[in-house]
């Protein structure tokens, strides 16, 4: 296995740590702080062509590989994960049932501009009863002569209160399995609920929306009745893989700020990383940083390659996620009482990075189903 990176996937890479560095980074700790949508540096992104990295470029995207996208996402994830976590929602589930299933309006009025950053999009899956258990989901669309009536309840979805339009994932009275609607938020009875306060990623913004009676036309049907859930494996790799790279990007934005304070840090008289058990905080964070990263790498490939990938995906992702919190909680402790203070990054990376923990499927799940693929 070669994890060379080839010129391009070196050029996405360093266009994103440089947008890091200069643009989002000094930002971040103000976006996490006022909890606000950070429309500004959404924008940027959208210029940098991030929305569009994963389609094709007839309708509009650069056509890039996973592994590319991974590289952008992680650079994002290191600069601020709030930023990133509303971005890889746009560039991918926000989007992609869209581009997969849309009309020709959707794509031009709703597709197009959302790889432009000028309208947002939001995917309405989880429900008060239905987190992990998404075949326990109530919400319904009635078939009617001319489409849908939806009536339902949705919660935490990513980036609610800015949204343009949502893609949700609904029962409908016809079928057992569940479907895929598109519904512009501006259609009468689409209601966001109130702004769900977070620990972390405060400045992605999250509410409850609900569906009330919202009349639908034959068109905004995304796919074919009862396929919503098939469609939804097709993602399942990559939604896996990206939050593995976010999980990642935050990982190593703490372990640079620790290194660089332990280098500087004297106490009894020297730098505090010739101490022995701090020098053996980051033999162990060095590990698992590369492990998890040259791991995702490869779960990446075997996507690009459309070779299979379920397990890999879900492997990149347990693990990422859980030495990501390792990793903030342990560089946080290398400043000490300047990683309990708001002042310094550190307190942010660890709040942000427990996020990936749920995203794309807690452990516990994912534990569940690798041991499945085992043929457990
Ligand atoms: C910041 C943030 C943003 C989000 N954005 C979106 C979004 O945009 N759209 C959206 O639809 N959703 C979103 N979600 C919701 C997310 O997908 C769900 O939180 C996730 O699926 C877990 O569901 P739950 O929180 O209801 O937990 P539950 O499913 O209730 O799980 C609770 C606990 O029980 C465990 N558990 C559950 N079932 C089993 C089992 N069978 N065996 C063993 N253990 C089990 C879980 O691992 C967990 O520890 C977001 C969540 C967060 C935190």
């Amino acid at each position: 296995m070669d994890f060379r990176l080839n010129e391009i996937q070196k050029d996405v890479q360093q266009t994103f740590r440089e947008f890091a560095e200069k643009r989002i980074k000094p930002q971040a700790a103000t976006i996490d702080e006022q909890k606000k949508f950070p429309l500004e540096l959404f924008k940027e992104t959208a210029e940098l062509g991030f929305f569009g990295m994963r389609y094709p470029e007839s309708v509009g995207g650069s056509g890039l590989d996973i592994v590319s996208y991974s590289l952008a996402v992680i650079e994002i994830a290191k600069g601020s994960m709030s930023l990133a976590a509303t971005c890889t929602m746009q560039s991918l589930m926000g989007t992609y049932f869209l581009y997969r299933f849309g009309n020709e309006e959707i794509y031009e009025n709703y597709f197009a501009e959302a790889l432009k950053g000028n309208k947002i999009g939001a995917i309405c899956m989880t429900e008060p009863n239905a987190g992990s258990d998404l075949m326990n989901i109530k919400t319904l669309a009635t078939v009617t002569k001319d489409g849908f009536i939806l009536n339902g309840q949705k919660t935490w979805v990513t980036s609610a209160p800015v949204a343009d339009f949502f893609t949700v994932l609904s029962r409908t009275d016809n079928h057992e399995q569940l479907s895929i609607f598109f519904v512009p938020s501006d259609l009468k009875g689409v209601l966001v609920g109130k702004s769900i306060e977070k620990m972390g990623v405060r400045a992605s913004l999250t509410s409850e929306v609900s569906f009330n009676d919202v009349v639908l036309p034959k068109k905004y049907l995304l796919g074919n009745i009862g396929e919503g859930t098939k469609c939804l494996k097709e993602i399942l790799a990559e939604i896996r893989i990206m939050t593995a790279a976010l999980a990642i990007g935050v990982a190593e934005a703490a372990y640079n700020d620790a290194l660089e304070y332990a280098k500087t840090r004297v106490q009894f008289g020297k730098s505090i990383g010739k101490f022995q058990a701090v020098q053996l905080k980051f033999a162990d964070m060095a590990v698992q940083l590369e492990m998890a990263k040259n791991y995702l790498l490869y779960a990446a490939y075997l996507s690009d390659n459309n070779l299979p990938r379920q397990k890999e995906s879900m492997i990149a992702k347990l693990y990422s996620s859980e030495i990501s919190v390792n990793i903030c909680d342990e560089a946080s402790r290398v400043l000490a009482s300047y990683g309990y203070a708001v002042e310094y990054n550190l307190e942010r990376y660890l709040r942000d990075s427990r996020f990936t923990l749920i995203g794309g499927g807690t452990s516990e799940i994912l534990k569940i189903n690798i041991a499945k693929e085992l043929g457990l």
